[in-house]
C-alpha cells in the first residue's frame, strides 16, 4: 500500500517535495489555492505577453551543480529550458551617487578580475574575500549534496560563518565603496546590516559566482515539469483548491478541508505555505503558544514593487545579464528601512524566449519595498484597493522609470504598456506574511529564532519551502530534500541523487 501525502501549497517547495516523494513511491496530492500552480514559478498573461512573477535569476543549474543533479534524478533535466547569462558580464551594477558602473564576470577568477579593474589596490583582498565566500559555501553539506554526518554543520568550524555579512565583507575588504559593491545582491535575499549572517551572503554569492541562468519562455514550464513527475507517478496536483481548515487532534492532523468543502486525509501532511499563514488555518491549541508566538516574532525579509513592461517591437535590446541600479553606496544594506526615500534601487532584466533575437519583448523591474509602505491598504483585496492606491502605484512606477532613464536614456519611448504589482499583490497571491520575497529573515544576533525545523510538534505535519532554510530556486529544493528525508531517513535522497549523477 502506498502511503499518502497531502501537500498544502503548490509552490516551488511543495512541487519539489511532492515530485521527490512521488518518485519514491508515495501517493502525493497537492492542494493549491491559486488557479495556477507554481507559487514563485507562476506567470501571468497581460498585453499578450507572459510575465514571470517570482523567479528571474536562477542558480544551481550549471552542469554538476546541486539543482542540476536534483533535476537529473527527477528525470526532467532535458526538458528544463534555461539560458545562461554572459560569462564576461553576469551582472552590471550602477551606483547613481557617483554614476559608476561595475561589471561582474563568472567564476572565482572572473569575479576578482572584473572588480579589480575598478579597485586595483584591492586585488589581493578580493581574492581573499572570494576564497572565504567559497570556503563557507563548501562547509554546508546540503548545499554540496554531501551526505550529512548528522551534526549541525551550519554552525561548525568557521568563525566567518555566523558573523554579520557586512562585517564579514569588511573583514576582507578595505575600500568602503567596494564593500557596498560586494553587497549588490542584497535586494535578492533581503540582506540587512548587522543581522544577515555571512553564510547566507556566501551561499547566494557562490551560486551566482558559479553561474546564473534564466528561464526561457517563462518559469511556469518548470512548475509543469514537476507537476508531471507527480501525476506520472499516480499523484494529483489540484489548483484552485485552497485549504481553509486543518483539523488537529492530540497533536496529529486528522484531515484538511478545502474551500470547496472537501476533506482530504493522508499519512503525512506537508505545508509549503508561510508558517504564520499555516497556524491561522488550525485551532490555537494545535501548537504550543510559545511556538505560535515565536513564529509571529521572526522578522520577514522585505517585499517588492514590480514593473512588468511590454516593449514596442524592435525598440529595446535583449540584455543577457541582470542590471542592478543602486542609489547610494551606504544604502545598499537599507532596503528594508522605512525611513529612507523610495526607491533605493532595483533589479532590471529582459526575460528570453526560445527564438530570442537582438531585441527584447519585455522588461521586468523588481524594486525592494518595505511592507509598511502599503500598510494603509492592508485590509483591501485584489481589484478593490481604491483609486488612491492606483494613483500611488502610478507614482511609484514613475519614480522607477526616472531611474531607468538614467541608465537607458530614451527607455520610456520603448514602452508599449506597463503593469505594476505591490507588496499587497505578493501577499495575496502567494499567501506570504507581509508580502515578503524570501520569507523569514535570518539574524546572526539571534540565529536560533529564525531556525524553523521541517518537523513540527504535530506528529504527522512537516514543513517545506523558503521559511525553513534558504529561499529561492536553490534554497527551496534543498529544503525539500530535508523534508523528504525527515520521512525517509537521513541521506536517503542525497545518496540517490548522487548515485544517479555518477
Ligand atoms: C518578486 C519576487 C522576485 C523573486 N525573484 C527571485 C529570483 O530571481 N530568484 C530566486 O531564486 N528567487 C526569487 N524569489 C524568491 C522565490 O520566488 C521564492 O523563494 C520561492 O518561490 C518560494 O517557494 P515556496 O514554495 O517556499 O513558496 P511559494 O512559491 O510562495 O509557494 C507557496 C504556495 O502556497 C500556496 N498557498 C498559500 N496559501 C494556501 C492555502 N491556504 N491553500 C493552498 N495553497 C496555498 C500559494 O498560492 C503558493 O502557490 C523572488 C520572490 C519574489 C516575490
Amino acid at each position: 500500500m502506498k502511503q499518502h501525502v497531502i501537500i498544502i501549497g503548490g509552490g516551488l517547495g511543495g512541487l519539489f517535495t511532492g515530485a521527490i516523494l512521488s518518485k519514491e513511491g508515495f501517493h502525493v496530492t497537492i492542494l493549491e489555492k491559486n488557479a495556477m500552480i507554481g507559487g514563485g514559478l507562476q506567470t501571468f498573461q497581460r498585453f499578450g505577453e507572459h510575465f514571470d512573477t517570482g523567479m528571474h535569476v536562477i542558480g544551481g543549474m550549471q552542469p554538476g551543480e546541486n539543482i542540476w543533479k536534483l533535476c537529473h534524478y527527477l528525470g526532467i533535466l532535458d526538458s528544463v529550458k534555461i539560458r545562461n547569462v554572459d560569462d564576461e558580464c553576469t551582472d552590471r551594477l550602477y551606483f547613481a551617487e557617483d554614476k559608476s558602473y561595475y561589471t561582474i564576470a563568472k567564476g572565482r577568477d572572473g569575479f576578482v578580475r572584473s572588480l579589480a579593474r575598478s579597485f586595483p589596490d584591492e586585488q589581493r583582498n578580493l581574492e581573499r574575500y572570494v576564497d572565504a565566500v567559497l570556503a563557507i559555501a563548501d562547509k554546508v553539506d546540503l548545499f554540496n549534496l554531501r551526505p550529512s554526518t548528522g551534526q549541525i554543520s551550519l554552525f561548525a568550524e568557521s568563525n566567518d560563518f555566523l558573523m554579520a555579512a557586512d562585517a564579514f565583507i569588511a573583514k576582507y575588504i578595505t575600500d568602503e565603496r567596494l564593500r557596498s559593491v560586494l553587497a549588490y545582491m542584497n535586494p535578492l535575499y533581503g540582506g540587512r546590516a548587522h543581522e544577515t549572517p555571512a553564510y547566507v551572503h556566501a551561499i547566494i554569492s557562490t551560486l551566482y559566482i558559479k553561474g546564473a541562468s534564466r528561464f526561457v519562455d517563462g518559469s511556469y514550464h518548470f512548475a509543469q515539469l514537476l507537476s508531471d513527475v507527480i501525476t506520472s507517478n499516480g499523484g494529483q496536483v489540484i489548483p484552485g483548491n485552497a485549504v481553509e481548515w486543518i483539523n488537529v487532534v492530540d497533536r496529529k492532523v486528522e484531515y484538511v478541508r478545502t474551500k470547496s468543502g472537501k476533506q482530504y486525509t493522508a499519512d503525512y501532511y506537508i505545508s509549503d505555505i508561510h508558517p504564520c499563514t499555516l497556524i491561522k488555518l488550525m485551532d490555537k491549541k494545535a501548537f504550543p503558544q510559545s511556538y505560535r508566538e515565536r513564529l509571529e516574532t521572526i522578522p520577514n525579509t522585505h517585499s517588492a514593487f514590480a514593473l512588468y513592461i511590454k516593449l514596442k517591437p524592435e525598440a529595446f535590446p535583449y540584455i543577457n545579464h541582470s542590471e542592478y541600479y543602486m542609489t547610494r553606496y551606504a544604502d545598499v544594506w537599507n532596503f528594508s528601512r522605512t525611513d529612507k526615500p523610495w526607491p533605493l534601487g532595483f533589479l532590471m532584466m529582459t526575460p528570453p524566449n526560445s527564438h530570442q533575437g537582438r531585441y527584447a519583448t519585455k522588461v521586468l523591474i523588481t524594486a525592494p519595498m518595505p511592507f509598511d509602505m502599503v500598510k494603509r491598504w492592508e485590509n483591501t483585496s485584489v481589484g478593490h484597493r481604491g483609486t488612491e492606491y492606483e494613483a500611488w502605484k502610478t507614482k511609484c512606477a514613475e519614480l522607477l522609470l526616472n531611474q531607468i532613464e538614467e541608465i537607458h536614456t530614451g527607455f520610456r519611448e520603448c514602452i508599449e504598456a506597463i503593469n505594476t504589482s505591490s507588496p499587497l499583490t505578493i501577499r495575496d497571491f502567494y499567501g506570504v506574511k507581509d508580502g515578503s520575497i524570501c520569507g523569514f529573515a535570518k539574524n546572526c544576533q539571534n540565529i536560533v529564532l529564525s531556525q524553523v525545523p521541517v518537523v513540527t510538534k504535530v506528529s504527522n505535519l512537516l514543513l517545506t519551502g523558503q521559511n525553513n532554510n534558504l529561499h529561492g530556486f536553490c534554497g527551496v529544493p534543498l529544503t525539500a530534500i530535508t523534508t523528504c528525508e525527515a520521512i525517509l531517513g537521513v541521506n536517503y535522497i542525497i545518496n540517490k541523487v548522487n548515485a544517479c549523477a555518477e
